[in-house]
Formats: structure tokens, C-alpha cells, sequence
């Protein structure tokens, strides 16, 4: 019978969830959902000195809100937990003790201050890589070099030390991945890593290792930025006689900046005016502020339709996809080596399009708190919606363009004015406004054919005066149809917005 498929999710919480990290999330549920597996969330808080406080609770709430629930991790309990390392923490022990007792690891006794002198030593003749390994470790002071006795002795006492694995001379490590194939590692480039610490804390790598080990992971999705340590995960399961159940790898390609230098960050983020992070983010130790896309007026659903094209493409030109409609696509073949750009217009335009898909009624109820004490019907906002809506990406957009067609402009841009603005322009408004006036019968709906017939019969150009009666009645020159605009103003507000603007003008 074959595993069933079980993935997790493994971050740090060292700080705020990247998109990166978003990434990672996204395509291992995807790959759990769509080989009807599980998708796990394991925090790995090994490095105390590296907690951030709130960053736990920051890593659930950004996969709660892009909809990626994991079946098993903090808060959904299952069998195998616990899902912290640090609660984890006596299981470690054991696994370090038979590496040692199958002679694949070691005690090792050495202080900072030895290693830091050797390193010193190194440096000084020329040899700036110094690292412990198969052929230092032998003038080092270990369970290798030092008598058996004085190795007990040292251990009875309390003395700290480390568990390191002693890594094999002259082997090729192979690591199989699913996106790069095989990548094949000299053991000599691998040193003897420390495993375990005699405070009883593992390391990451040992941590990581076993958990995937013991959580049944069957595949193991995260980013390039560990490929480096996938040798020595295998040399691993390799020293615990695991192979059988090795879990396969797949690294996916780092996420990079726009103009495709360097990874993503989140000084291109605010250099560029996006979020790299989903959800807002308060350093506890600064109090600085980094923007999110949750706060920022991102639909989550175009958040993880442009998250899930970073990297991974579909059998077709599809760009536009359903959670659900990626775990029927997402396949780990079609995931790319290369590194994959951000690009700030394509997430845009995914944001409008879902913003597209919001009825006016969903939209009315989004921005209603950023309308203010803007007094009007429900019938009003929904037409002026309606109006304005094509051209916004967010939803303040749609808000700010409500606001300023519903309220009379406060200032007139001067560009638009001193382009617009010519010797006959007061003349020919002042025209249009006695035309309206003695004329009370126009009809809001035929207003834009009244209008194109009288500007024929004054034998006046339409750009000569509408473009005008735009600035009267928006303050600017960009807007949405201009007779349609005033369609919805209605006659009153359109005379005495153009009034105010021939007064002011004039003074
Ligand atoms: N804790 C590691 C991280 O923060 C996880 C690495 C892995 O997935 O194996 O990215």
C-alpha cells in the first residue's frame, strides 16, 4: 500500500510570515489537498535566542486568513503532536544518545574559546574555512580522541559539551529533488554539525530531522534557502538507518525583487509601495509598523492566486485561480528552478480583478467606513459605485473616487485648470448654466444629448467646455463618463458646482 501523503509546514517564529514563506505554506497544502494527504504546522523553536514574541500567533492568523488550514499542528490537535519543538523537547535525547551508541556521533568538549582560537590560528596561516570535520576532528578534544575514561569522567562531572555527527570520509551524498533532480554532495564539504547541546536543546537540523521523522512526513516542500542543509538531512536518516521512509525534497525557487536582482525584501516593499508580508506586522522590540495585504486592501484570494504563480506555472496560459482550482492544477513538475520575479502591475491587476468580481453591494459594504460622515442613500452610493468602480484596484479607491464625486471638489488641480482654462472659457459656462436655467424640463437620463446638441448650436467644440465642467465638477480631469457623471449629480449640484468654479475663477 502506498504512505498516504503527509506534508508540514515548518516555520521559525523568528518574526513576521514573508510571501516566501506564504509560498511555502500555499504549495504544500496544495500538494497535501490535492493527493488527499495532510498538511501539518510544526513550529520550530529551537533557537530560543531567536523568539519573537507573537510571531507564532502571526504565522496561524496569515495561513487562517489566505485559507490554508492545516489538519494537525497548535490549535489542531491530532496524534502527533506536540507540534512545538520546544514541547517536544524530551523526545530529542534519545536520538542523539543512539547515533553515539551506533558510533555515528560523537561528544565533543571543545569551548568557544578552543574553537574560536583554532579558527584564529587557521586564519592567520591562511586558511579562512577552517571547519570541524572528518580530518580536523582528530586534534580536537572528543569522544574520538580522548581516552574512554577521561570521556565519562568529563560526562559524570557535567561538563558541556555537544553531540556531533561524525560524518563519513570519501562518500557521495545524493539528495534526489523532486524540482532540481540529483544533486550529489562530496562528504568532504559537510563538516561534523552539532546536534545537540548538553542544555538537552537539539539544533535544527537534528529537530527537524527526527520530527519529520516521527510526524511521517513523506515530503518535504520548502525554499532554496535550504538546499544546503538537504546533504547532511540525508546523511541523517542515512545514520539512523531511516532510509526506507526518507522523505522526498522538492526546494522551490526564491521569490525576486522586480527588476530580478537578489531576493525579494521587504525594503523593495516599501521602496515600491506593496507589502511582502500578509498581514500587518508590529516589531515587538522597535514598534516599527510593516505593511500587509490583509490591512492594505488586498482580496486574500488575489493573494494566493499571485502567490501560487511565483514559481510554479500551469499546463496552460490559466492565470486566474480558485484555491480550489490550484489543488486541482498544482503539480511539483511544473514547479520552475529559477528564480521567480515579483512583479507589483501583475499583482495589481489580480487585486482588481477579484475586486471585479465584489458586487456593489459588497463593495458598498467595504468602504463604508472610509466614506466618513458623507450623508447619503443607500441608492445613491450603490449608482456612484457603479460609476467609479472600473477603474479602482482597491477598495479605497472605489471610496476615495465616492468621495469625490459626492462631495463638491474643495480645490481645483491647477494643471488641469491652466491646460484647460482659455480666454472664452467663463463665457461659454457662463452659457451652459443660463441654458440649464431656462430650461428646468432637461432630463438627467438624455443630459449628454441636450448638451452635444446645444454645444452644436453655439457652434462650440466639446472639448472647449466639457473638460471644463469636469474640473467644476470633480476638480480634476480623470473620472468616469462625464455626462453620466452628471446624470448622478443631478442638474442642482451640476449649476452649483459650475457656478462655484466660474466665482473662483473670477476673483
Ligand atoms: N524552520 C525552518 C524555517 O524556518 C524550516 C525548514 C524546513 O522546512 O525544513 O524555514
Amino acid at each position: 500500500m502506498k504512505t498516504p501523503v503527509c506534508v508540514r509546514f515548518a516555520p521559525s517564529p523568528t518574526g513576521p510570515l514573508h510571501l516566501g514563506g506564504v509560498r511555502t505554506a500555499l504549495y504544500n497544502y496544495l500538494f497535501a489537498k490535492k493527493h488527499g494527504g495532510q498538511f501539518m504546522l510544526r513550529i520550530e523553536d529551537t533557537d530560543q535566542t531567536r523568539f519573537v514574541p507573537g510571531a507564532e500567533q502571526y504565522i496561524m492568523e496569515s495561513l487562517r486568513w489566505c485559507g490554508l488550514q492545516w489538519d494537525e499542528g497548535p490549535e489542531a490537535e491530532g496524534s502527533k503532536g506536540p507540534y512545538r519543538q520546544s514541547e517536544r523537547k524530551p523526545m530529542y535525547r534519545q536520538y542523539a544518545d543512539q547515533l553515539i551508541q551506533a558510533g555515528k556521533a560523537y561528544y565533543a568538549f571543545d569551548t568557544q574559546e578552543e574553537l574560536e582560537d583554532v579558527r584564529e590560528r587557521m586564519k592567520a596561516s591562511g586558511n579562512n574555512t577552517w571547519q570541524y570535520n572528518s580530518i580536523t576532528r582528530v586534534n580536537m578534544k572528543n569522544s574520538l580522541t580522548l581516552p574512554a575514561d577521561e570521556v565519562q569522567r568529563r560526562l559524570d562531572s557535567g561538563e558541556a559539551y555537544v553531540v556531533r555527527l561524525l560524518v563519513p570520509r570519501n562518500t557521495d551524498i545524493k539528495v534526489n529533488d523532486l524540482i532540481r533532480g540529483v544533486v550529489v554532495v562530496k562528504s568532504e564539504h559537510i563538516d561534523d554539525k552539532v546536534l545537540f547541546k548538553s542544555d538537552g536543546m537539539p539544533t535544527y537540523h537534528l529537530a527537524n530531522v527526527v520530527d519529520d521523522h516521527l510526524m511521517g512526513i513523506t515530503h518535504v516542500i520548502r525554499g532554496e534557502e535550504w538546499l544546503p542543509s538537504a546533504p547532511l538531512h540525508v546523511l541523517l536518516y542515512e545514520s539512523f538507518g531511516w532510509t526506507d521512509t526518507m522523505p522526498q525534497f522538492a526546494h522551490l525557487p526564491l521569490i525576486l525583487k522586480p527588476d530580478g536582482n537578489g531576493k525579494l525584501s521587504k525594503r523593495d516593499g516599501d521602496r515600491l509601495g506593496f507589502p511582502v508580508f500578509p498581514l500587518e506586522w508590529k516589531d515587538p522590540a522597535t514598534g516599527e509598523i510593516s505593511l500587509g495585504y490583509r490591512e492594505g486592501g488586498w482580496y486574500k484570494e488575489a493573494v494566493v492566486n499571485l502567490v501560487a504563480l511565483l514559481g510554479w506555472h500551469p499546463s496552460d496560459n490559466q492565470e486566474v485561480f480558485s484555491l480550489d482550482e490550484l489543488i486541482e492544477a498544482f503539480s511539483l513538475e511544473k514547479v520552475a528552478k529559477a528564480g521567480a520575479k515579483f512583479d507589483v502591475e501583475k499583482a495589481k491587476w489580480f487585486n482588481q480583478y477579484y475586486l471585479r468580481q465584489q458586487t456593489d453591494h459588497q463593495l458598498a459594504e467595504s468602504i463604508k467606513p472610509q466614506l466618513g460622515d458623507l450623508e447619503i442613500t443607500e441608492e445613491l452610493l450603490i449608482k456612484t459605485i457603479a460609476l467609479v468602480r472600473d477603474r479602482a484596484v482597491f477598495p479605497v479607491d472605489v471610496a476615495e473616487d465616492v468621495l469625490g464625486l459626492l462631495q463638491a471638489p474643495k480645490a481645483y488641480e491647477d494643471q488641469a485648470l491652466a491646460s484647460k482654462w482659455k480666454a472664452d472659457s467663463a463665457e461659454k459656462l457662463q452659457g451652459l448654466l443660463n441654458w440649464m436655467e431656462s430650461n428646468p424640463d432637461l432630463q438627467p437620463e438624455n443630459i449628454g444629448s441636450s448638451i452635444k446638441t446645444w454645444l452644436t448650436e453655439q457652434n462650440y467644440g466639446i472639448g472647449s467646455v466639457m473638460p471644463l465642467v469636469r474640473i467644476a465638477l470633480t476638480g480634476g480631469l480623470a473620472g468616469p463618463d462625464i455626462f453620466e457623471t452628471i446624470a448622478l449629480l443631478g442638474l442642482q449640484s451640476t449649476k452649483e458646482r459650475i457656478s462655484t468654479l466660474l466665482q473662483k475663477v473670477q476673483k
